[in-house]
């Protein structure tokens, strides 16, 4: 099986998995998820959203986007990390894939492709949020109130966008900050809090290594707790054999049956615990952090490709709480998320400490 465009292959705990392949996960991501939503109305809209972006695909090779692979792209569950595999006759399953888009969501689009009018309906979608990803966000250095954001024409008719204070008290009443301007300052400052990708690398070995002894240790207590299960099973299993050929000797027959409910006990006890520690197990918890991992190394590159909604998660993932900005002082020094902090106090602060 090929895994399709988005998508690249990845050692994870000695299992391979597939994983999102940025940036051109995030294109498809978005091109999915908007013609569910009807931020894109028809094919072509979404044809005409893919062919901006140059997609890589599983191969390494770029990917030319025609209609036929619009629609192929639509209708591929395999985005959703869940699908049958026909080939080999094995029925519908997670496999070990990222998921993409939601099943939630490839549903919707299999409704739309199908014309059920339900998802027809035109969401309310406001393009201005995607213009303004700061809004009701970033705050005013002279007053801390949140910065508003605008669209405006100038005299000449050519459409320009802004931010502003609209604090009447504020000293920055009525002085405008350029959209772009901002942008790209901030572009900077995500820039400036990346990590190296050395010390990543460390942290990824270090989770990696994490890994594969949990999954060993895993494996072992799984071995021996089906071992104990087998035993008690085979107990019983002579017990029963006994009370069978002693039907005639009610002592025989009374600790025969004791003794079956005990071993009965025991092995619905063992079977439990063995479910529990299958369902604890972290492999799950370490490849959310891997994935986390995965942001921290290029926040920039998901501001840059990400909507709205993208955008905004850069924004929490990254700091701790709004920050806030000045034409001439621009951020300051922003409070970081814990992530951010811990690959931050590594490379900055102890910079000697590192470069040893
Ligand atoms: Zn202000």
């Amino acid at each position: 099986m090929t895994p399709p465009t988005g998508y690249k292959t990845k050692r994870v705990g000695g299992k391979i998995h597939c994983c999102r392949d940025e940036p051109t996960a995030t294109y498809i991501q978005n091109a999915l998820e908007g013609f569910a939503d009807n931020r894109f109305l028809n094919q072509k809209d979404v044809y005409n959203y893919l062919k901006r972006y140059k997609l890589i695909g599983y191969h390494g090779k770029p990917v030319s986007v025609t209609l036929g692979f619009v629609k192929n792209m639509l209708t591929n569950e395999k985005y959703t990390g869940y699908f049958p595999y026909e080939n080999w006759d094995v029925p519908y399953q997670k496999w070990a894939m990222d998921e993409i888009i939601s099943r939630e969501i490839f549903q919707k689009i299999q409704d739309k492709l199908k014309g059920k009018k339900s998802v027809l309906k035109p969401r309310k979608y406001n393009m201005d949020d995607e213009d303004f990803p700061f809004r009701r966000w970033l705050r005013c250095d002279a007053c801390g109130r949140n910065l508003t954001g605008s669209n405006s024409k100038n005299r000449s008719g050519k459409r320009y966008s802004y931010y502003h204070c609209h604090n009447k008290e504020c000293s920055n009443y009525g002085k405008s900050i350029r959209q772009h301007d901002l942008h790209t300052d901030f572009e900077r400052l995500l820039n400036s809090i990346t990590p190296p990708s050395g010390l990543v690398n460390l942290a990824n070995a270090i989770i990696q290594n994490k890994i594969n002894s949990e999954s060993k240790q895993w494996k072992e207590d799984m071995k021996s707790r089906q071992e104990d299960i087998k035993k008690k099973q085979a107990e019983k299993q002579k017990c029963f054999n006994l009370l069978l050929n002693s039907s005639d000797e009610p002592e025989i027959t009374k600790m025969c049956k004791s003794k079956i409910v005990e071993l009965d006990a025991e092995i619905s006890r063992l079977s439990d615990a063995k479910e529990k520690k299958e369902i604890s197990f972290t492999e799950s918890t370490a490849k959310k952090l891997e994935r986390t991992l995965e942001f921290v190394r290029n926040p920039t590159l998901i501001w840059k490709v990400g909507n709205y909604k993208q955008r905004r998660a850069v924004l929490n993932l990254c700091f701790s709480e709004p920050i806030s900005y000045d034409k001439d002082k621009k951020f300051g020094t922003p409070k970081l998320s814990s992530i951010f902090k811990v690959f931050n106090s590594f490379s900055i602060e102890n910079t000697e400490w590192w470069a040893r």
